[in-house]
């Protein structure tokens, strides 16, 4: 089963438009321009079914696939799911992993001038307006 338990909301729509064939199939060490095109179409044998030569057929525009062997067919999703034996869900969970879709980290988050003040700031200032309400209440004692 699965290695990774989907822990949480993936965006499908993110995955499918970060994630090509092309990149799918990278990903399985395949590499579809090796393989005889027909168009957009590339020709190689399934890796879900290891069916007959070139029963697969991948449209990298389209970017779905079909194999005449094991009848599979579908996006980057459905490839997933049915080569990992896994939900759709977890599918578009480990492509987001996979390929880091949605949760990178943002760099510009990382530079000083975003950065928020941290803890030791806060209390300083804290600390100074106390300072500052201590004096006022003793001039008023
Ligand atoms: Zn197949």
């Amino acid at each position: 089963m699965s290695d990774q338990k989907p822990d949480g909301w993936v965006d499908f729509r993110a995955v499918k438009e970060a994630v090509t064939m092309r990149l799918l199939f990278e990903h399985y060490g395949l590499d579809l321009d090796k393989y005889k095109a027909i168009g957009d179409e590339r020709k190689l044998s399934c890796p879900l079914c290891d069916g007959k030569s070139r029963s697969l057929t991948v449209n990298i525009v389209k970017q779905n696939f079909q194999c005449f062997s094991c009848k599979a067919r579908g996006n980057v999703l459905d490839f997933v799911a049915k080569k990992e034996g896994c939900t759709i869900k977890e599918a578009a969970h480990k492509l987001a992993v996979w390929f880091k879709v949605g949760n990178t980290v943002e760099p510009h988050c990382l530079t000083p001038e975003n950065k928020s003040p941290d803890a030791l700031t806060i209390l300083a200032e804290i600390k100074a307006r106390v300072n500052q309400l201590e004096q006022l209440l003793q001039q008023k004692a």
